[in-house]
């Protein structure tokens, strides 16, 4: 019998395969997950990429290395090989460290886990109202094994997640697997909820905060069982799906999609090279679809349905303006007049209101009254931030906690504090000197951190056990409230002001997410939007719902500047504890070099956050025609001047950041 030599990759940051031979007695095929010897004594779980007969002859064998272990009954698809060499072409990341989000646990068990191999589901029978029935029958059509993208838009409250549910059912009914993707956790419970209730089962939640057991019972289901049901976070995208036949990404335009450590990928993007790859449909769903989205089904590469209407018959919420420049707001108050009389209305009407504002704290500067000092961040170029419920100064970068001093660190000045600007704490504590007897409550990353503390804010709300909640943009998705009537924003203006890319659509959407809060079931709701800027063109597109104009004034300033989709960016992030090191190798690294035509180089320069985390940082962002051409020009760059070991660089393809 011939030896069988194996090209095995190893979850370790290399781009390149190893070769290990198999044992006379170990029968092997491309995908086997096995475990190998790896380095002096450690051994590491890696797939086979390739079998050859013979070996190229600039190995030795006597070199070469068996084979440890092959699972047995753990084996990935040709389709997830063809994933990882993708991404790891596309975002520039070692092949070995893309596999590695595939293997999330380096001591595979077989057979550890007893999973049902069987669901029954329990379907519940609803009524869908005549524009939800036509979008129903419109998706079903693509519900083949066929690749195609489809765009589920609707106004919020038309009901879209029951529309893609009847898809779910009929791709459970063809005994495949189905995966729900949602932006952020903090979504999941809501989802889950829903799903139970159509469903008659529960569906199986993967994201960060899950216990080590439920993952392998997910991870181990994902490979093994039919007619299966993930709703997942970004990550979910890498379970060994065995027979994938739908991917939903739910509030796909959600910038929360872009994972931003480590491998730096868009997971809505990946989700439908994944559908490509597996030749199976994909939906995006949004009340809001991302200016790439749009320009996709302009380009006719994308199906499109449009639900025009709430679900309850209602009209949309009244969007009314207040301008803050004719309404005077008193000294260190936010709350216009307009807005406390709108409150007390609502509640006359036993209705819930709710403040929005995207900013957690109470104050998001703090300085010292006698000589000007700003308190700020030893580690990174922040203001820290107040948070009085804590009794703390917090960064919100580095995540550092500071103690609220008595005294002025620079002159030493008692009782000097001056606090400017609002957070959420500080917007409750104004309402509540209106409404002593009401109850209010926070709603932030603060105290909606795990699901759990998530599910009970939510309930509360759900049941009117808070009159008035007043949050940042964690409640602005996704969530059902049928008694709140009236919505306050309190500052639209500092969103626009933002320079990056993507700042302005970023709002636009959070103001249409925010508003659709209001008046969803038993009577239309009331939007106010408080701002100094009522003629800015994107306040007036938004007050007049005209998201098309929107949607074709941002693409065609996209197209006159080449920005994406219309063109195509990288950016390179070196950041050190030394800010010389720092600033001389990202001068280097586009030193000398030759720019092709069509690729344009900018910086480097001081990152707007300079300093985070105590290391300095520099950007450099390369800007291309092509894709292809710029991947290639920039991983040259990176290759021929690999950096020191005090510095570190980062590539981001697609970045979503500036700072
Ligand atoms: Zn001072
Ligand atoms: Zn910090």
């Amino acid at each position: 019998m011939k030896i069988k030599y194996c090209n095995v990759l190893v979850t370790k940051p290399f781009n390149n395969t190893f070769t290990y031979k198999a044992k006379i007695d170990q029968s092997v095929s491309v995908g086997d997950l096995v475990i190998v010897p790896f380095g002096r004594k450690n051994d590491q779980v890696g797939i086979i990429y390739e079998i050859a007969d013979s070996l190229k002859s600039e190995i030795s064998k006597l070199k070469i290395k068996e084979i440890k272990e092959i699972y047995k009954n753990l084996k990935f698809k040709k389709d997830i090989i063809e994933f990882i060499d993708w991404i790891a072409n596309y975002t520039l990341a070692p092949k070995g460290l893309v596999l590695k989000l595939f293997i999330t646990n380096n001591k595979l068990v077989e057979n550890e886990i007893k999973i049902i191999k069987d669901y029954n589901y329990n379907i519940k029978k609803i009524n869908l109202n005549s524009e939800q029935k036509n979008a129903s029958s419109f998706l079903k059509k693509f519900l083949v094994k066929k690749f195609n993208s489809i765009v589920l838009e609707g106004v919020t409250g038309s009901g879209k997640t029951e529309v893609y549910f009847e898809a779910v059912k009929n791709i459970l009914k063809q005994n495949k697997q189905v995966l729900i993707m949602l932006p952020e956790i903090s979504l999941t419970p809501q989802l889950e909820q829903r799903f139970e209730k159509r469903f008659g089962i529960q569906a199986c939640i993967w994201h960060s905060k899950i216990s080590e057991k439920k993952r392998k019972e997910v991870w181990q289901k994902s490979h093994d069982t039919n007619s299966f049901v993930v709703i997942g976070a970004r990550s979910s995208l890498f379970l060994p799906f065995k027979n994938l036949g739908l991917i939903v990404v739910d509030e796909e335009h959600d910038m929360s999609f872009k994972q931003e450590e480590n491998i730096r990928y868009q997971a809505r993007d990946l989700a439908i090279v994944k559908a490509k790859i597996e030749k199976i449909p994909i939906i995006l769903s949004s009340a809001t679809p991302s200016l790439e989205t749009y320009n996709n089904i302009k380009k006719g590469k994308f199906k499109h349905f449009f639900l025009s209407s709430q679900y309850s018959g209602l009209d949309l919420p009244d969007i009314e303006l207040i301008n803050l420049k004719k309404e005077k707001l008193d000294k260190d108050k936010w709350i216009s007049k307009k807005i406390i009389i709108e409150i007390e209305e609502c509640i006359k009407n036993k209705s819930q209101a709710l403040l929005f504002l995207n900013r957690r704290g109470y104050s998001p500067l703090t300085l010292c009254n006698s000589c000007g000092y700003r308190y700020q961040c030893d580690n990174c170029t922040t203001w820290l931030v107040l948070h009085r419920n804590k009794k703390r100064l917090l960064c919100h970068q580095c995540g550092s906690i500071y103690p609220i001093q008595s005294s002025c660190p620079k002159c030493e000045c008692t009782d000097c504090l001056k606090l400017i600007g609002p957070g959420i704490e500080r917007i409750a504590e104004e309402v509540k000197t209106y409404f002593p007897n009401n109850n209010i409550s926070l709603m932030s990353s603060d105290n909606a951190n795990t699901p759990k503390k998530i599910k009970k804010i939510v309930e509360d709300f759900e049941n009117k056990k808070i009159d008035i909640l007043v949050a940042t943009q964690i409640m602005a998705k996704g969530y059902h409230f049928p008694d709140l009537s009236m919505v306050g924003v309190i500052d639209c203006d500092s969103g626009l002001m933002g320079g990056d890319l993507r700042a302005i659509e970023k709002t636009y959407n959070l103001l249409q997410q925010v508003s659709g809060r209001a008046g969803r079931t038993k009577k239309t709701g009331k939007v106010f939007i408080q701002t100094y800027y009522p003629d800015q063109p994107v306040i007036q597109s938004f007050k007049s719902r005209d998201r098309n104009g929107f949607v074709e004034q941002s693409l065609s300033e996209r197209e006159q500047f080449k920005m994406p989709p219309f063109g195509f960016i990288n950016a390179i992030i070196i950041s050190s504890s030394s800010k010389i090191h720092a600033e001389a190798y990202s001068r280097k690294i586009i030193k000398e070099d030759l720019v092709p035509k069509g690729i344009e180089i900018f910086g480097p320069v001081e990152a707007p956050l300079f300093l985070l985390r105590g290391k300095y940082r520099f950007r450099i962002l390369i800007k291309g025609d092509n894709r292809q051409k710029l991947n290639k020009f920039t991983s040259n760059l990176v290759k021929k001047t690999p950096e020191p070991s005090n510095v570190r660089l980062i590539i981001d393809v697609d970045p979503y950041n500036f700072v």
